[in-house]
């Protein structure tokens, strides 16, 4: 099936195809993996199977000299058979939890496919918590199940989970910049002072590093979205009255400039200041690439559907790598908050939006693309296959976004075809 882009985009027709089918992807659980870091006193306790507990661990690894902030409270047989008062059962673990880790302030109720199968309220066991633990610990809901999603709206649906909890913003208090996206803590450090230098005085991240330190929303907020994947965070965030700042995503020099310049413009900041502050940042980042633009121009790459970071990459690698695109698959395509990105890429480029994984690997292996991006799951085949692949949930945990960041994003790609290059040898 094939969907002409809508009124909302800005760029000429594109063409996206939809295509349904076997899918092959992570589930939102595996954003715990990163969310546990950047929130320092938060707990992410899923309520799930045996299955979800052995995914979460071999995705995050053991702690061995920190006590690890994530853990799975298992449903078992006698809970399937409506044997036991899950509710008690919760409230139980939860307790013994948090009488054990008093560091834990913010404590996640995480749902999974078993805890929605036999449908589980943890909105409302949150709400029950959150009363009895008040104010030494809040407990919030969200899900991580694998039905129907993909890996990164886990994030998605922890950050939605907080924007009602978070602080109302007034009327009358100064306007505020909020970026919005789990970002590593160095990145989040170069764009506040970019954009302090720059003269925006009220900036906040959500999530924020620490539970007490949410920010206020409301419509004196003006957000920047950090990830592409961020819709039902958007949702609430417009619910509350703020204001979403549309732009290009911060992949690379020419993003990384739209994405500053779309918030330097909303607070009145003159082109020259925004010129003066970024020059010297932008040229950094423009010559960190010339290395990897040698080695990575007129390859072909190939995207599969999976973290719903690909079209912005695929803007980047064609527009600063000038890579080829083949086909760039993503598992959701957000028509508004992807309306620059899709204006900035080649006219004729083969866009498709969700997953028949069978299909997608025929078309693969027909066009036989110099890097593929994939899930782990597909990357092992490919690669024995002879194809050079890139693992995307790379992406998301390497810190790729900004300027300083822009080589150490190009290096990604190309150091999977240095490594091919030199098995052929
Ligand atoms: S939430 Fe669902 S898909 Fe994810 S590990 Fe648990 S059972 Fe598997």
């Amino acid at each position: 099936m094939s969907l002409p882009l809508g009124a909302c985009a800005t760029s000429p027709q594109l063409d996206i195809r939809q295509e349904r089918g076997q899918r092959e992807v992570f589930c939102g659980l595996t954003g715990i993996v990163w969310l546990h870091r950047k929130i320092q006193d938060a707990f992410f306790l899923v309520v799930g199977s045996r299955t979800c507990a052995h995914l979460i661990q071999s995705a995050a690894g053991v702690m061995i000299f920190a006590e690890p902030r994530f853990a799975t409270a298992i449903i078992d047989e006698r809970d399937l058979a409506g044997l036991a008062d899950l509710d008690d059962e919760l409230d139980g673990v939860v307790t013994r939890l948090i009488a054990r880790r008093p560091d834990i302030k913010l404590l996640f109720l995480v749902g999974s496919c078993p805890s929605e199968v036999i449908k589980l309220d943890l909105s409302r066991a949150a709400q029950r918590l959150s009363q009895r633990m008040r104010p030494a610990v809040r407990v919030l809901s969200y899900s991580g199940s694998g039905i129907e999603t993909t890996f990164t709206q886990g994030e998605d649906a922890c950050l939605a989970a907080l924007v009602p909890q978070s602080p109302l913003q007034l009327a009358t208090q100064e306007p505020s910049l909020l970026i919005v996206g789990a970002l590593a803590d160095v990145v989040e450090d170069q764009f506040r002072r970019l954009l302090s230098v720059m003269g925006i005085k009220h900036i906040d991240f959500l999530p924020a590093r620490h539970a007490a330190d949410m920010p206020a929303i409301g419509p004196q907020t003006k957000f920047l979205l950090a990830q592409p994947f961020l819709t039902d965070t958007a949702r609430a965030l417009e619910a509350r009255g703020a204001q979403h700042l549309p732009a290009l995503f911060p992949l690379g020099e020419e993003g990384t400039t739209a994405w500053l310049w779309a918030a330097a413009q909303a607070f009145g900041i003159p082109r020259a200041t925004f010129d003066a502050v970024t020059a010297s940042s932008r040229e950094r980042a423009k010559q960190s690439l010339s290395l990897h633009r040698e080695q990575l121009a007129g390859k072909r790459i190939f995207f599969f559907p999976d973290s719903q970071l690909e079209v912005p990459l695929a803007r980047f690698l064609s527009r600063e790598l000038g890579m080829e695109l083949t086909e760039v698959g993503t598992p959701y395509l957000h028509r508004r908050h992807l309306a620059d990105e899709l204006a900035h890429l080649p006219q004729d480029v083969t866009l498709v939006e969700g997953q028949d994984v069978d299909a997608q690997l025929d078309r693969c292996r027909a066009q036989k693309p110099d890097l593929s991006v994939c899930g782990l799951g597909l990357a092992n085949p490919l690669e024995a296959e002879g194809l050079a692949t890139k693992w995307s949930i790379e992406l998301v945990f390497t810190p790729v976004q900004g300027y300083e960041q822009t080589g150490d994003l190009a290096e990604l790609f190309a150091r999977p075809l240095r490594r091919r290059e030199l098995l052929e040898v």
